[in-house]
């Protein structure tokens, strides 16, 4: 398996700090997004420690020696050590209580032709296939909840007034609950990894309709980010993009 890679991110218009992090390693197949909260500058520090401590993970080259089921637990066992790190740097650090952020941790496991994820929070993974998007991840969202529950539709959760209260975060409580999933993956298919600037800003389809192209990733990257800008870019923009070629 082999694939092709980019990262953009971007503050927006409205918000003068990037609280928004992430990785992109190529060659080790690894990727993520963290998205912090608690105001400027401990929403970027968590954001940070989050991305931290999956590239540490990725530099202990853990991420190319297993198969998707141990790939999977012990990414997840990453994730769960990043809000550790996060919770006791808030607990020593009273100008950064109450921080956390999301993360959106990704690796490819090219021995199985899958991509492992385990997620927290409102960032997202999406794979399009086919020209067929399809969201990976479900938001730890108060308003997911309601959707789930058959209260909202999407599109009312995605400009509710509360769409931005996580019912999850890293870095919060010492105990966190963090999803581990697995997607399949052939040639031509097209991962996304994205913060909620993008996705507050665009629609599903449109998504899809900027990233049916074959320009490189680098490029749908900034077609993606200038498209939220130019609807007003009220929160900061990240997004990897991942594809597979053959
Ligand atoms: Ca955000």
């Amino acid at each position: 398996m082999h694939w092709e890679a980019a990262a953009r991110t971007d503050p927006g218009l409205q918000r003068s700090g990037n609280e928004d992090a992430h990785l992109c390693a190529r060659d080790a197949g690894v990727f993520g997004i963290a998205d912090g909260m608690g105001g400027h500058p401990a929403g970027e520090v968590a954001s940070r420690l989050a991305v931290q401590t999956l590239a540490r993970w990725v530099s202990d080259g853990h991420s190319r020696r297993f198969g998707a089921a141990r790939l999977q637990t012990l990414l997840r066992d990453t994730v769960t050590r990043a809000n550790l790190v996060i919770a006791r740097q808030a607990a020593e650090n009273p100008a950064e209580s109450g921080m956390g952020t999301t993360l959106t941790a990704l690796a490819l496991v090219p021995r199985d032709g899958v991509a492992v994820l385990a997620h927290v929070g409102d960032s997202r993974a999406y794979r399009l296939r086919d020209g067929t998007l399809r969201q990976i991840t479900v938001d730890h969202t108060w308003v997911q909840q309601q959707v789930d529950a058959g209260q909202l539709t999407e599109s009312q959760a995605r400009v509710h007034p509360f769409s931005s209260i996580l019912t999850r975060a890293l870095g919060t409580s010492i105990h966190v609950d963090v999803d581990a999933l697995e997607v399949a993956l052939r040639p031509g298919d097209l991962l996304l990894l994205c913060s909620d600037g993008l996705t507050a800003m665009l629609e599903d389809d449109e998504i899809r309709s900027l990233l049916a192209s074959a320009a490189p990733p680098a490029a749908l990257a900034t077609r993606l980010i200038d498209a939220a800008n130019a609807r007003g870019g009220v929160d900061n923009i990240t997004v990897v993009l991942v594809r597979i070629l053959d």
